[in-house]
Parts: C-alpha cells; sequence; structure tokens
C-alpha cells in the first residue's frame, strides 16, 4: 500500500510517501518514494522535495497557511510520482494533542474532526495547523482516500500518577489537568529502533530518549513504556527550547503580566515564542548560529546554549534517579543529531553515573545512527535520526489494516 504521511509543525510541513508491503497482518520495512518540506509556512519560504533514489527540487513559496501547503503538496505528488493519485491507499497526520479523547490511531470522519477541534482550548497553538492540513487533504482526496491522525500524546498515557500535578483533585479532574506530553512519535521512534539496532527486546530496556529540536523533551522510557516525560500539559514545560521557556516557576507568568501591565495570555505567549535560546541570547532560536556566535565571544549566545545543555543534563540525572539507572542515552532532533559538541556538553563530567563520550565517534554521528559511548562506558550513549514520518505511515497502514 502507497501511505502519504503529513507531519505539520508550527511553520513546516513535512510530508513522506511510502510503499509498505503487508503480509497476513505483518508489515514490512517501507519503501520511501518522496519525502520533502515546506518551511517558513505564513512568510516567504521554501519547498524541497526528494524523488527517491535521488531526483532534488526546491523552489521559493509563500505559503497562507498549511492547508495551502498541503494542497501544493498534493498538486506537486500527482504531477511527479502519483499521477492521477493512483493508488494512494491513504493519507495519515500527525496531531499534536490527543487530549483524552484519542490515543489509538484513528480513522477520521467528521466526528474526529470535531473531536480534535474540541481540543483547541488544551492547544490552541498546537492542533490547528494539523487541521488545516486533515480539512486540505479531505477536501482534495475525498471520500476515496482514507485518513488516518496519529497522537503525539498516545505514547505517555503510561505515565504514573506520580509523575503528574500536585493540584487539588477537583480541579484536576474538573479540566482534565494531566502532565500530556507531546514529541510521543520521535520517543517511540527511539526506543524502537534502540531495540531493532541492539537486539534487545524494548521490554528489556531502560532508555532515556532525548527529542532536541525546536521543541526539545526528554522521556524516561522503561521497558518499552513512557513513565517520565519533560513536556506536560502543553509542549511548554521542561527542557529550554528554540523559542520556549521550559521550566519556570508558575508564578512568574502573572508577576510579568502584573509588572508589564498585559494579560496573561500575552506573556504565556512570549514564554512560547520569545524564549529559550532567542530570548536569552537575544540573538536566535537556532543551534548553530548560538555555536558560531560563542566562537566569536557572544556571551549571551554562550549562556544560552549552558542552559541549554545544563537543563538537558539536570533531566538525565532525574532520569536515572526514577528508572534506577539506565541502559542508553539516545539523542534524536536536529540539535541531538547533529551537533558532537552540544552532545558533549550535556554529557560532560557525567562519568560519575557511568556515561562517557567518545569523541571520535561522536564526530563521525552526525545525521547518523551511530553509538557514541566509550567501550568502557556503563551507560550507552546513541545518535538515532528520527523519521516521525515512518511512524505515522505504519500507524496508518497499521490501522486501516485493524478496521
Ligand atoms: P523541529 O523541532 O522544528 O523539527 P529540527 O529537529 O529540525 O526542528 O531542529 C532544528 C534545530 O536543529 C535548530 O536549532 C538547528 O540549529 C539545529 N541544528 C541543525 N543542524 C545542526 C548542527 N549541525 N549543529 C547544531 N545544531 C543544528
Amino acid at each position: 500500500m502507497k501511505i502519504l504521511a503529513f507531519n505539520c509543525g508550527s511553520s513546516t510541513l513535512k510530508f513522506q510517501l511510502a510503499e509498505i508491503t503487508e503480509e497476513n497482518g505483518v508489515f514490512g520495512k517501507e519503501r520511501r518514494l518522496a519525502l520533502g518540506t515546506v518551511d517558513r509556512i505564513g512568510r516567504q519560504g521554501t519547498v524541497r522535495c526528494l524523488i527517491l533514489p535521488g531526483k532534488e527540487f526546491s523552489q521559493p513559496v509563500t505559503m497562507a497557511g498549511h492547508g495551502e501547503a498541503v494542497r501544493w503538496v498534493l498538486g506537486w505528488l500527482d504531477e511527479n510520482i502519483l499521477s492521477g493519485r493512483n493508488g494512494l491507499t491513504a493519507a495519515g497526520h500527525r496531531v499534536v494533542h490527543g487530549g483524552d479523547l484519542f490515543v489509538n490511531p484513528t480513522l477520521i470522519n467528521d466526528d474526529v474532526v470535531r473531536g480534535i477541534e474540541s481540543l483547541s482550548h488544551l492547544a490552541p497553538l498546537h492542533n490547528e495547523p494539523a487541521l488545516s492540513a486533515i480539512r486540505a487533504t479531505r477536501e482534495i482526496l475525498g471520500s476515496a482516500v482514507p485518513q488516518v491522525a496519529v497522537f503525539d500524546t498516545a505514547f505517555h498515557r503510561t505515565l504514573p500518577g506520580a509523575a503528574g500535578y500536585a493540584l487539588p483533585a477537583d480541579l484536576v479532574d474538573k479540566h482534565k489537568i494531566r502532565r500530556y506530553g507531546f514529541h510521543g512519535l520521535a520517543h517511540r521512534y527511539m526506543t524502537e529502533r534502540y531495540a531493532a539496532i541492539t537486539g534487545t527486546p524494548p521490554e528489556q530496556t531502560k532508555l532515556i530518549t532525548l527529542q532536541l529540536g525546536n521543541g526539545c523533551s526528554a522521556a524516561a522510557i522503561e521497558y518499552g513504556r513512557s513513565v517520565d516525560t519533560s513536556m506536560g500539559f502543553t509542549p511548554l514545560e521542561g527542557l529550554v527550547m528554540g523559542t520556549r521557556s521550559g521550566d519556570i516557576d508558575p508564578t512568574l507568568a502573572g508577576y510579568i503580566a502584573k509588572r508589564e501591565k498585559v494579560e496573561v495570555q500575552e506573556v504565556e505567549r512570549w514564554l512560547n515564542a520569545r524564549s529559550g535560546l532567542l530570548g536569552v541570547s537575544g540573538l536566535s532560536s537556532d543551534m548553530r548560529e548560538l555555536l558560531e556566535a560563542e566562537d566569536r565571544e557572544d556571551k549571551r549566545a554562550a549562556l544560552a546554549v549552558d542552559m541549554f545543555c545544563y537543563r538537558v543534563r539536570k533531566f538525565i540525572g532525574a532520569y536515572l534517579a526514577v528508572l534506577g539507572g539506565a541502559d542508553a542515552v539516545i539523542f534524536g532532533g536536529g540539535i541531538g543529531e547533529n551537533s558532537p559538541r552540544v552532545r558533549a556538553r550535556i554529557c560532560q563530567a557525567m562519568d560519575w553515573c557511568g556515561l562517557e563520550i567518545d569523541p571520535g565517534r561522536n564526530a563521525a554521528a552526525i545525521g547518523i545512527e551511530g553509538r557514541i559511548s566509550a567501550g568502557s562506558s556503563r551507560i550507552e550513549a546513541w545518535v538515532i535520526p528520527v523519521y516521525e514520518e515512518t511512524v505515522i505511515a505504519h500507524d496508518t497502514a497499521a490501522c486501516l489494516y485493524s478496521r
């Protein structure tokens, strides 16, 4: 079957068209046919596409929203590879927040769209891009091509009560306040890939997975199940991110609002969009630019990178305690996959717990899978580039098969 996977970020749309074989309910490894990214949606951006094995295409574009980007991608696929959408079996979408309505991959119909819309109050910034993509895909492909929603919160549904918020029970119940956790597809992918590469079943491993991109999160994975994660009710909590503050004293929202004479919602916007690496450095949310600025002795950029690495190290320490030790720490996401310098800085002086990075292996693992810990390290460290679209495609196929 040919599955088209869409993955909406706040200002990007990634897609992948893959062929997946199935025999008696067992799915083979996907064969990727085409993939691409539309970036800077809402501003002047670029679309980059690749027809595998190696025909590249890129052009500047200005897309008003994710719906328009989806229309463009479907048109491009139609012209270049699907010819009249022949043979497209299904489309899958990553949806950030499934709330307590959705856990399993779900076949999309009008009720499901309404359900995802009804969660908008939990995640005003996060579900809307996926909803626009879903609406546009349904409009163009019609009911002949089924669509499936795959939820980023689902992998963390196994979090124990102890990992939740110590808030009054009546408020928690009334307003469905939970540590939902996000980046579930990425943490699951790293867990499953580690198992496949090392030949160890997930049920026998304790892992700390780190998804370090523009958005960042850590997860403690015990025997294949997520038992703690750094993002919570929304993706704002936890690590220092490109533009998000991560953990702060919660009273700061009200305090800043009062002092700046703005609504709390405006401060929440600042915490999401102008804090983190961008806010501390005053320069950029992009780790590459900050590392370059640090080399030019820009002190604020250096502080931003220090805070970033320190916070990740702090979570590794916490999760070692949560898990009672770990077999491996896994790095994924744009920063985790591509920056030996940041990885080394995060893990520096962690030999006390048995985590030692091998400088040569670390330097070599850029954008590729590889073990980066020293032979003598009691805890392994790995780089595992994350392909969320692959998880979306497999979940979509499995959802269709189960029906
Ligand atoms: P998103 O979370 O939006 O999917 P990515 O996973 O693509 O984002 O990660 C983007 C981040 O990865 C940016 O901060 C970017 O600077 C960083 N990054 C990409 N390549 C490198 C590199 N070679 N060195 C350091 N950081 C990198």
